[in-house]
């Protein structure tokens, strides 16, 4: 015969017992709870002992409204702009100047180069060289109002950076944004 706990009056994560509501044929008992957020509902009282059931479901609800949100604003707000760019590294090179590690596999060269900052475009260091791993950085480029003026990406929207600068950027390019943007602040303009 198992004893039953009562569990009126005791907090568990988000949901307080109120009442017995019945035994399961299993024997287990189950009980009321009133969660935080309003709502009632009847849980078996080892789940919600052993935080299982923290909630009615509205925790759940919010975690999982959490991380849509969270991967809807990576989406928009950088892997878009990552996405385009090698996109675009594929239509303007041919095959033999692109890696496969990287044409074949977006993941690949989204995690080689890391999400592309503002006002930055896909840069080879060495230019004789394909693009891929270790070749590549988020090159600096004039702001998107300045660009707007001269019409889209001439070459003097490119901010100077010298050969060292360029192999600096690309050592760093895994850890851009923050190493483009010290960078950038720290360049002649
Ligand atoms: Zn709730």
């Amino acid at each position: 015969m198992k004893i039953r706990i009562d569990m009126t009056g005791l907090r568990y994560g988000r949901l307080v017992g109120v009442s017995f509501a019945h035994k399961s044929r299993s024997g287990h008992a189950h009980w009321l709870f009133l969660c935080d957020c309003g709502n009632e509902i009847v849980a078996a009282g080892g789940n919600v002992r052993s935080g299982s059931t923290a909630s009615c479901g509205c925790l759940h609800r919010e975690i999982s409204a959490a991380r849509l949100t969270e991967h809807g604003h990576r989406a928009r707000k950088h892997h878009d702009a990552t996405y385009r760019a090698w996109q675009r590294m594929k239509v303007e090179h041919d095959s033999s100047t692109v890696l496969p590690v990287w044409s074949d596999d977006y993941a690949r060269f989204l995690a080689d180069m890391g999400e592309r900052p503002s006002d930055t475009v896909l840069t080879r260091a060495d230019a004789t060289k394909p693009f891929g791993p270790g070749n590549c950085c988020w090159l600096p480029v004039a702001s998107r109002s300045v660009r707007a003026t001269n019409g889209w990406m001439k070459r003097r929207d490119y901010l100077p950076v010298s050969s060292a600068g360029l192999r600096a950027l690309t050592n760093q390019s895994k850890s851009v944004p923050r190493a483009a943007a010290t960078i950038r602040s720290s360049m002649p303009r």
